[in-house]
């Protein structure tokens, strides 16, 4: 038996990649009958056959899988934005970062188009730079490919991000061969938005895994209870249990750590209102 990861499903065969090679996979027969669906990105257990050929004989446990696309075991999420056209919102990057928290995938923040950056580049990662892994690239000149490629080596790693930020190009860049549709949104409508494409891991020649289609590119604040908010925040999440009151939400509680950590200019006084933008938001649901 061989461990090894399914890297394409297609034509109801499951290609598995074992240390170098590829192997052609069927499913062993009880998969057809418990209804287990088999993701890219899921770790198999597989008997070699004659040639390339084998058998998937099991699906190792998940640590997570996404809907859009469909991949499972994703490590970390490349969230590109672009420095500008279009701006970025510094409350939607908060969102997509409480998004791959909530997935358990380790965020990369990506600031692309740095050609046209100017001084959102610093704002950005002064914001950041101190809390998550930051980079700054531009799929145009080349600027941060290399570091782009470094930070992939031994992951498995998805690209998401706001549409027109340059992921498309940014893939295209990075993986040999690979023509992802670029352009405005309304080119990529009339050149056929819905066409279906396989979702394929693709081995960068540098190492690591990458999924050739971009993820998710809007989203809203996942439903979460109002105490776990603050767990997708890792500079609040760092002063759990400070608080005079057990269950603070950091809020109007008298006796927060958070807010003395905020006064005291320790956590970024934008990043507080954010969280307490959607502490807001999540309230606001209960309601109705
Ligand atoms: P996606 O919707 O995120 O996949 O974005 P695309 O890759 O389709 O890019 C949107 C537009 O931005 C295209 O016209 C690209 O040529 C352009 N673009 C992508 N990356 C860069 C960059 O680094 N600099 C500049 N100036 N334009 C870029
Ligand atoms: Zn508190």
């Amino acid at each position: 038996m061989m461990e090894g990861i399914v890297v394409k499903a297609y034509g109801g065969f499951y290609y598995v990649l074992a240390g170098e090679t590829e192997w052609e996979c069927s499913l062993r027969g009880r998969f057809r009958h418990e209804k287990q669906q088999v993701l890219v990105g899921d770790r198999v257990e597989l008997t070699p056959r004659h040639g390339r050929a084998g058998v998937v004989e099991k699906v190792l446990p998940r640590t997570n899988a996404l809907v859009r696309p469909p991949v499972a075991n994703v490590d970390q999420a490349v969230m590109v934005f672009a420095l500008r056209e279009p701006e970025p919102n510094p409350g939607l990057v908060d969102r997509f970062l409480i998004a791959a928290s909530v997935n358990h995938i380790e965020p990369i923040l990506c600031f692309n188009k740095s050609d046209l950056g100017g001084d959102t580049q610093l704002e950005f990662v002064a914001r950041y730079g101190h809390l998550f892994r930051v980079l700054v690239t531009s799929a145009k000149t080349g600027d941060g490919l290399n570091e782009l490629l470094q930070a992939l080596q031994n992951r498995v790693s998805v690209f998401a991000g706001p549409s027109g930020v340059g992921k498309s190009t940014l893939l295209n860049a990075l993986i040999p061969g690979l023509r992802l549709k670029t352009g405005t949104i309304s080119d990529k409508t009339k050149r056929g938005k819905h066409t279906t494409r396989h979702v394929e891991l693709i081995s960068l020649p540098a190492g690591g895994l990458v999924v050739d289609t971009p993820g998710f590119s809007s989203l809203d604040l996942p439903d979460m209870k109002l105490e776990d908010l603050a767990g997708h925040f890792p500079e609040i999440a760092q002063l759990q249990g400070e608080c005079y009151f057990t269950g603070c939400l950091h809020d109007q509680e008298p006796g927060c750590a958070v807010k003395k950590a905020v006064d005291a200019g320790a956590i970024q006084q934008s990043r507080y209102l954010q969280y307490l933008e959607f502490l807001n938001d999540l309230k606001e649901r209960r309601r109705y």
